[in-house]
């Protein structure tokens, strides 16, 4: 799972991307828009605001 840190909670947030390592590093994100899970509210994000995660949750 791509995840992001949302701005407004700091909270880890899952963007709803699923990819394995391989494609994950391959990725192209530019420009993406999420509605956040956490605060409701809409982020954009980028390649450099992500990480893979087994889990959202587990920062
Ligand atoms: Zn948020």
């Amino acid at each position: 799972m791509v995840t992001i840190v949302c701005p407004t909670t700091g909270r880890r947030v899952p963007t709803g991307i699923v990819m394995d390592r391989a494609e994950f590093e391959s990725a192209v994100f530019e420009a993406n828009v999420l509605r956040c899970p956490a605060c409701g509210r809409i982020h954009t994000w980028s390649k450099q605001d992500t990480e893979l995660r087994e889990t959202p949750d587990a920062s």
